[in-house]
This record gives structure tokens, sequence and C-alpha cells, in this order.
């Protein structure tokens, strides 16, 4: 794509000028990048450095367990146990630099072909740079890709050019496992608090947070690692910060290091969920953090069952005049053994209760809309048992379960007392104007 902004054209015009991967960096790379490799088979140990066979000194066991020396290359060897022959592969690497008043990230692919009986041949090609301007806007230069999640296939024959609109921005945001260590950083990063250390975030983001966000600022340079990270990662604004923000200047005039950012704010929005005082260090920079916000999960864990449970309260009433259409008639049927109660359920709400009781899904199933079966419940001394499911077909048991949907030691002797009754619910059937 052709430079089409001024800030486009002047990036495109100062990655021309920019240096050629150094020998250094070149070093660096193939020194760091790979482990010195020996693959172990049977009797002998091939070095992928110099590619050279040699058979083991001291028993294969031992090489595989402390590796080796090459006696060809000299080289320390960690030895993985393989019986193949070629080797490929490739790491992204990054070099941290600066060009006039820009931030530069660039990426390069760094890959390493081995065979038996040659040295290891090693590529480094540059496939993206990242440009950020003080204040924060970014220009993607690279060559063209097919990227997948399994390789990334650079044509390195393509030009380096401006490119990425927002729906492939992914693409440029290479996270390399890999970064020179010795790099440059623009007066108005440094003066924004980066000092070289990424704490584990995305270069890209920690530079776009740094230069766009004030509060990104005061964040890094009062060591709040923590929430600096997951506000980054989100590419949070000024303004997503603010609702946390006076909880956070508590925590900083505290001393209160936050160590997990999203623990912390999930934490926070609890707090503000029960309507307590996030102004207050008391409950924003907690002892233990980790059980706080434990404690205070289960509380809305409550809170949520109970409301849900109000829900379904309200939404049985509504349907009760429904339900009684369909099995008015069948109301008021009980038996009993003596010891087991049998009663048929009379109302919407008795299939709520039974569902939380036994924890199954008789209410949430609807069945007390169901046209032709009626839910009995067997109970002892009051307490749910099991819950019957009676066929107004043929009368007979189509289901008969307690809690989680498990039969209990009552089991027969349920069945049975209801199949002893059942004449009591086909009698009710063939009432008239019930
Ligand atoms: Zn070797």
């Amino acid at each position: 794509m052709k430079p089409k902004t001024k800030l486009q054209k002047r990036v495109a015009e100062l990655s021309r000028k920019l240096n050629k991967i150094s020998e250094p960096q070149k070093r660096w790379a193939l020194g760091n990048c790979f482990d010195p490799t020996g693959y172990v088979r049977s009797k002998t140990i091939w070095c992928l450095e110099c590619g050279n066979t040699f058979e083991h000194e001291n028993g294969r066991l031992n090489a595989q367990l402390l590796g080796v020396v090459c006696p060809g290359c000299g080289k320390e060897l960690k030895t993985v146990t393989s019986r193949r022959l070629k080797y490929e592969a490739s790491e992204y690497y990054t070099i941290v630099t600066t060009s006039q008043e820009f931030q530069v990230l660039r990426h390069f692919v760094v890959s390493k072909k081995c065979r038996v009986g040659s040295p290891a041949v090693f590529e480094i090609n540059e496939a993206v740079q990242n440009w950020f301007a003080p204040d924060g806007k970014r220009v993607n230069m690279s060559r063209t890709a097919i990227l997948s999640i399994y390789y990334d296939s650079w044509n390195w024959r393509s030009d380096m050019e401006v490119r990425g609109k927002s729906a492939v921005y992914l693409k440029y945001n290479v996270f390399a496992n890999y970064v020179y260590p010795r790099i440059k950083v623009t007066d108005i990063l440094k003066r924004n608090g980066f000092n070289g250390d990424f704490h584990g975030i995305m270069p890209q983001q920690l530079f776009t947070s740094l230069l766009q966000s004030s509060r990104m600022e005061t964040l890094i340079k009062a060591k709040q690692y923590g929430l600096l990270k997951l506000f980054a990662k989100e590419h949070a604004s000024d303004a997503d910060i603010e609702r946390y923000w006076q909880s956070i200047k508590i925590c900083i005039r505290n001393n209160y290091i936050v160590e997990d950012g999203s623990i912390w704010r999930d934490y926070v929005n609890l707090l503000l969920f029960f309507n307590k005082d996030i102004n207050n260090a008391k409950y924003v920079c907690p002892a233990d953090l980790k059980q706080a916000h434990d404690r205070y999960v289960e509380k809305k864990h409550k809170v949520d069952e109970k409301r849900a449970l109000e829900e379904k309260k309200k939404k049985a009433l509504e349907e009760n005049e429904q339900f009684l259409k369909l099995k008015g008639k069948y109301i008021g049927i009980a038996f009993s053994d003596g010891n087991i109660d049998v009663k048929v359920l009379d109302n919407v709400l008795e299939y709520v209760f039974e569902g939380e009781k036994l924890n199954h899904c008789v209410y949430v199933s609807d069945y007390h809309l169901k046209p032709n079966s009626l839910i009995l419940s067997a109970r002892i001394a009051g307490k749910p048992v099991e819950t019957i499911e009676i066929s107004l077909k043929d009368f007979s048991i189509l289901q008969c379960r307690g809690h989680n949907n498990q039969t209990t030691e009552y089991h027969s002797q349920i069945k049975e007392l209801v199949n002893r009754n059942i004449h009591l619910i086909r009698e009710r059937k063939l009432m008239k104007g019930a």
C-alpha cells in the first residue's frame, strides 16, 4: 500500500534509511534463539550445529541426562532423543530502536535448517516494523505474508511497505520470544517511565499506553505493574481507568502493590456492587487479595442465586392459572404408607421448591405444563425424597428420581406405594367438570 498520510510518508522514508541488522545483533540471535542440540540415537549422536555424527562415549543414558560436547565443533549440546535426519525451526526476534522522534520495533524471523552431514544454515529476515510517533500514533510496515496459527509464511521478496488496516492489526503485533538486549528508547518514552523492562507486556501495547495515557505513566512510575499489564492488554483509555482511579490512588498512597490486576479489579467491582467504600484502604488494599476476592465472589453468588429464585417464583405465579387448567382436577391427591407420604404437587411454586430441594429440573423443564403427565412428591417427615412423574395416558411411572436425579434407598418402596394408589389418579381423570 502506498503511504497516504503525512505520517505514513515520513515513516516510509525513515524506514528506508534504517541500518541493516548488525553483526552483533545477528550473533546474539543465532546464539540465543536456538539451543545447540544433539539428536541421540541408539549408538550415535547427530550434532545439529556442525552436522557431525559421533558415537556415545559414556553411554546413551548419560548423554540423554547430561548432554554432551560435540567433538566436531566443541559446542555443548542439549540432547533430544530423535531419529529424524532433518530439522527446521523459526523464531521471531525483535530489535528495539529509534529513528528521529519515532520509537521503532523491528521484528525479524530467524530460521535454522539442519541436515546430517552439513553445518546448520541460519537465515535472518525482517518481517514487520512498528513505528510509534510521540503522540502514540502508529504506522506498520511489513512484507506480505500468509499467516496461520501453525506457521507464518513471509514472502521475503515482497517490499517492506506501509500496511495494516485495523482489521488485520493483529498480524503486525508480533510478540517475539527474543528481544535484543541492547535497546534504544526515545526520550519521551523514558520521560513517561519506560526503563527497558516490558514487565511481560507486549511492547506495542506498552508503548501505545505510555504515549497516550497519563494514567499509565503514573502506574509504571508507581511500580503498579499488575494494573499496568491489565490496562495495557485491554488498550484501556484514561476514561476506562477513571472508574478505578480513586481506589488506585489509595493503593499507591499506601504502598500497596497490586500483583494481579484483573483479580483486584474484579474485587473492586464486587465492592461497588455491595456499596462498600472504594475510597477506603481497609477495602481496596486487602492483606490477602485472593481470599478477600473469593469471599465476595461467594457473597455475590448467593445474591445471584436468591435473585434467580425470586425470578422463578414470580414466573411460577404467572403460570399457575394455566397449570390449574391442566392439572386442577388432581389437586389434593395424597397417600401414605405410614413412613412415606406421597402428594400431587398442588401449584407451580411447589414445583419450584421441589426442584430447588432435590436439585433437579422438574420446574425449569416445565413439567407443570406438560399435558399428559402428573408430578408427585414422595416425602419423609415433610422433606422431599424423590419426585415421581406419572403418565396420564396409561398411569405408569415415567420417572422417579431423588437429589441430583439419583435414586434413593426408598426408591422401590416409593414406586410400590404409588402403584398401589394409582387408582386415585385414574378416578380423578374420569371425573367430569372437576
Ligand atoms: Zn558439532
